[in-house]
C-alpha cells in the first residue's frame, strides 16, 4: 500500500542517544536544553532572528493572530488546509476570502485591495504546496493599508524567496512540523518574526504569560513543546538536505513520466527555490480525477485530495463568498504520493496506473 505520505524516521540509535540525555537530566519539557538547541539550529538554518518552537502548526497560527492583537476581518486564502481558516475563527476574527491565482494557487494579490474594508486588520496567506506567495505585492498592499501580514508557511520548510528563506516575509510566519510534513518533530510547529517586540510577546504567550515564577505579562496559553519532540527534530534535521534532494529526484521522475498527461501544475515563482514538498496535479475535470483515484486504489495507491473542499464552503464562515478559481481547482486537484522512502520504481508504477486510466 502506498499512501500520499509516510513519515521519515532517523536511525533509532540516533534517537536513543538523545533519550539517554533526557533520562539523565530528567528535564522533560518547559524550554529544556533540546528545545533550545533545536530553536538555535533552526534559526541558523533559516537565517532568522527569532524562532519559537511550539506544540503544533495550529497553535502557531493562533499565537500569531493573538500576538498581533488582530480583530475584525482577516483576508485569507480559500485554498489551504482547514487550520488556516479555523485559527482565524477560533481567535474571534472573521475570515474574508480572496480567490487564488489560477497559475500559482496562492492568494491572488490583484484581488486583495477590493476585499479591504475599514474592519480589515490583516492578511493571512499560505505558501501553498511550498510555492511562495507574491510576498512583494502583498507587502506593499499591507503597507499602504496598514495591515499586518501572517504567512502560513506549513509547507514552506526549505523554500527560498529572493535568495533566502521565505520565512523572512511578513510580520510573522508559522511552520508545522507534523509527521506528514517534509521536516517533522512528530507534532510541532514554530513562529518566526523579525520584530523583537513581537518576539517578546510570543515568548510569554506560549508559556501561560509567565514573567518570572509569580508574575505574568499578559494572557497566555500552553504552547510549549517537549524534549522528546525536539530530539526527533534534531535527529531529522541532519537528514533534511537528503530529504529535499530525494523529493527533487522523485519529482523529476513524475515530471518525465507524466509529460504527455493533460494536467495542470502550479506555476513556480521564477525567483524562488522550491522544496518539492508535494506533487499536485490538476485534472481536466472532477470526473477524470475520480476515475484516476479509482485506478490508483486498484493498485493500492492512496493519493489525497489536498485541498478539498475549498474553504469558503466551511459551515462556520460568512456564507455567499464565491471563490470560483479555488473551488474549481479544489475539485480537480490531487496530491500524488511523495516521501523519502518512496522508490523510483514505485513512482513509475503510480505513473503507469495514471497513464493507463487516462487511455481507457
Ligand atoms: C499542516 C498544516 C497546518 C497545521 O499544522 P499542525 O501542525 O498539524 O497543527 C496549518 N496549515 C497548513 C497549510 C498545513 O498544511
Amino acid at each position: 500500500m502506498i499512501n500520499v505520505t509516510k513519515p521519515f524516521l532517523p536511525p533509532q540509535e540516533e534517537y536513543d542517544h538523545y533519550l539517554q540525555g533526557i533520562w539523565s537530566r530528567k528535564w522533560l519539557t518547559n524550554n529544556g536544553p533540546l528545545v533550545n538547541e533545536l530553536e538555535l539550529t533552526l534559526k541558523n538554518y533559516f537565517g532568522v532572528p527569532h524562532l519559537f518552537y511550539v506544540t503544533n502548526g495550529t497553535i502557531a497560527l493562533q499565537l500569531a493572530i493573538k500576538a498581533l492583537d488582530l480583530q475584525g476581518e482577516v483576508i485569507t486564502t480559500p485554498f489551504s488546509f482547514v487550520a488556516t481558516t479555523s485559527s482565524i475563527v477560533w481567535e474571534g476574527c472573521t475570515p474574508v476570502f480572496v480567490d487564488i491565482d489560477p497559475a500559482t494557487y496562492n492568494i491572488d494579490p490583484a484581488l486583495i485591495e477590493a476585499a479591504i474594508t475599514p474592519q480589515t486588520t490583516a492578511i493571512l496567506a499560505t505558501h501553498v504546496f511550498g510555492n511562495p506567495c507574491a510576498a512583494k505585492e502583498i507587502g506593499s498592499i499591507a503597507a499602504k493599508h496598514k495591515l499586518r501580514v501572517i504567512y502560513d508557511a506549513a509547507h514552506a520548510f526549505g523554500t527560498q524567496y529572493q535568495g533566502r528563506s521565505v520565512l523572512h516575509q511578513g510580520d510573522i510566519s508559522t511552520l508545522s512540523f507534523h509527521s506528514t510534513k517534509l521536516f517533522h518533530t512528530i507534532e510541532g510547529g514554530a513562529l518566526i518574526t523579525h520584530d523583537a517586540g513581537l518576539a517578546n510577546k510570543i515568548a510569554h504567550m506560549r508559556n501561560f504569560g509567565f514573567h518570572g515564577p509569580e508574575t505574568f505579562q499578559g494572557v497566555g496559553i500552553n504552547g510549549k513543546n517537549s524534549e522528546f519532540h525536539a530530539a526527533m527534530g534534531l535527529c531529522n534535521l541532519k537528514y533534511v538536505q537528503q530529504i529535499l534532494d530525494r523529493r527533487h529526484e522523485l519529482t523529476e521522475v513524475y515530471h518525465r513520466m507524466l509529460k504527455s498527461l493533460q494536467v495542470g501544475k502550479p506555476f513556480l515563482h521564477p525567483n524562488a527555490g522550491f522544496n518539492y514538498a508535494y506533487y499536485p496535479v490538476v485534472f481536466e475535470s472532477e470526473a477524470v480525477l475520480l476515475r484516476m483515484i479509482d485506478a490508483m486504489h486498484g493498485v493500492y495507491v492512496y493519493p489525497r485530495r489536498y485541498f478539498y473542499p475549498s474553504l469558503e464552503k466551511l459551515s462556520y464562515v460568512r456564507p455567499g463568498q464565491e471563490m470560483q478559481v479555488s473551488s474549481d481547482i479544489a475539485s480537480r486537484v490531487l496530491c500524488l504520493p511523495l516521501y523519502h522512502e518512496l522508490s523510483v520504481e514505485e513512482v513509475k508504477m503510480i505513473c503507469r496506473a495514471i497513464l493507463r486510466a487516462e487511455r481507457y
